[in-house]
């Protein structure tokens, strides 16, 4: 799968794609190979939060660190930039992957001059040399953030550009040049700078509050959860299970799921794992009508997630429902579901279409994971849901059911699961902590 495409060298702005993979084509491999000493990352949205400005910036420095430890890099604050110093041989690796973290605009690659004419020359002859095949046309820009250098920009321009003809015999195309060479002059030193890789945008993870997501294993939750951090959002997760141990769940698809989104933002998360055998145990015992099951049981799982959100601290509970997708997922079957929620209940996906919804799991790379086969507990549930349930009917049903000692039940027999420290593939069984704390009846734990 293709990672990057040159929508116009002459422009200097490479779109990056969010895939796990990184295969680079071999233009931008070039520019990638010339000696550069580490990159400069760059972010827009963040820049407009003036004074409150301070805690994003801060989190994006956290996010990064985290996210490019693996490359050995250092992150440095550079005035309203951040610059990122890495060897030359882990450069594409380490700057595909802050493409991916929210809150980078876009990335440039940068080296280090002495601040004098000759060192701009020599590395703009060297640049021009290792990148032309067959007489590229160039252009030289220079940017003066130290108006003291006693040559304007225009003239360093005018100098190198006479050099890089002189030793090369390349023509120049000031308007459209295939290969652009950018300088920036600062107090004590020149930066050499190469082209732009777009970033991801957004705000860095941690920055706008912490939520809670009900995650499924289908293709939905995990792209909804996404936009979430996407804006900011810290997002720590909850998945209904219909294995008899949460262990076994654990093994199975949700946490890994949840790793592909977190990992590239350089953040940890929690994933409360909650069997659903006792809930599914009381309707069987209990004579509900069949088909209002589902709206119960999505009422049941709002209930528990408001639970442990109030207990860490979530402001507000995300799903991944998408306006009349299916039965569950209408007007009047959404406000029944509100009704259960003390907190707001946010649904990034409510107006997409399922195709776009696709085509963001593809790019997040979460898609194939998704369609895997599941055991679903929704799938245990009747083929014919109520598509417009009335909350008096739904009230009347719910009160059938012993719904709190349901609730307590459930969340004493809860096990909750760090991710993002190590990979889940080497999760031991020490690791997946049951929450007994949340019991109010029996503290028995399952493991
Ligand atoms: P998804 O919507 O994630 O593709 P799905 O289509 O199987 O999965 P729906 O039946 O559409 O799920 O449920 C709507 C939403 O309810 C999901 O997006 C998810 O937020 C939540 N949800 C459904 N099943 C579960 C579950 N087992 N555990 C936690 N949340 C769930
Ligand atoms: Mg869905």
């Amino acid at each position: 799968m293709k990672a990057l495409t040159i929508q116009s060298l002459g422009l200097q702005v490479i779109g990056v794609m969010l895939v796990q993979e990184k295969v680079v084509s071999p233009e931008i491999d070039k520019w990638f190979k010339l000696p550069w000493d580490g990159f400069v990352v760059h972010y827009h949205e963040i820049g407009l939060k003036g004074g409150k400005r301070r805690p994003f910036t801060r989190a994006l420095f956290r996010n990064l660190q985290r996210a490019l430890s693996q490359f050995g890099a250092e992150v440095h604050e550079l005035f309203d930039r951040l610059l990122v110093k890495v060897e030359g041989d882990r450069l594409a690796d380490a700057l595909l992957s802050a493409a991916k973290v929210f809150g980078v605009a876009y990335t440039t690659p940068v080296r280090l001059l002495q601040r004098s004419v000759e060192a701009m020359i020599n590395a703009a002859i060297q640049t021009y040399t290792a990148l032309a095949y067959d007489k590229e046309t160039f252009a030289v820009r220079v940017r003066r953030v130290d108006k003291s250098f006693p040559l304007t920009s225009h003239e360093l321009e005018r100098m190198v550009g006479q050099q890089v003809v002189a030793a090369t015999g390349a023509p120049v195309n000031l308007n459209a040049p295939d290969i652009l060479l950018s300088f920036r002059v600062y107090q004590d030193c020149v930066y050499q700078v190469g082209p732009k890789i777009q970033g991801v945008g957004g705000l860095p993870v941690g920055a706008t509050g912490k939520v809670l997501a009900l995650i499924s294993g289908g293709i939905d939750s995990p792209v909804a959860s996404w936009l979430m951090m996407k804006r900011g959002c810290f997002v720590d997760f909850v998945h209904f299970h219909a294995f008899p141990s949460n262990d076994e769940a654990v093994a199975e698809k949700v946490p890994k799921l949840i790793e592909r989104l977190i990992v590239p933002q350089g953040v940890t998360c929690r994933l409360f794992l909650v069997p659903y055998h006792t809930f599914q145990l009381a309707l069987l015992t209990t004579k509900v009508p069949p088909k209002l099951e589902l709206v119960l049981f999505r009422r049941f799982m709002v209930k528990v997630a408001n639970r442990i959100a109030k207990e860490h601290g979530h402001k507000a509970i995300v799903t991944g429902d998408n306006l009349s997708q299916v039965a569950s997922q209408t007007l009047e079957n959404l406000s029944v579901l509100d009704n259960a929620s003390d907190l707001p209940i946010l649904r990034p996906l409510l107006t997409y279409d399922k195709q776009e919804i696709i085509a963001l799991a593809r790019q997040i790379g979460t898609y194939d994971l998704s369609i895997q086969p599941y055991k679903d507990c929704c799938s245990l549930i009747t083929r014919h849901p109520e598509t417009k349930a009335k909350l008096h009917e739904v009230l009347k049903a719910e009160s059938t059911l012993p719904i709190e000692q349901l609730i307590s039940r459930s969340l004493s027999e809860m096990a909750v699961i760090t991710i993002g420290d190590q990979s889940v593939e080497g999760l031991s069984r020490a690791e997946i902590k049951p929450c007994s704390n949340h019991s109010t009846g029996s503290n028995r734990s399952r493991f």
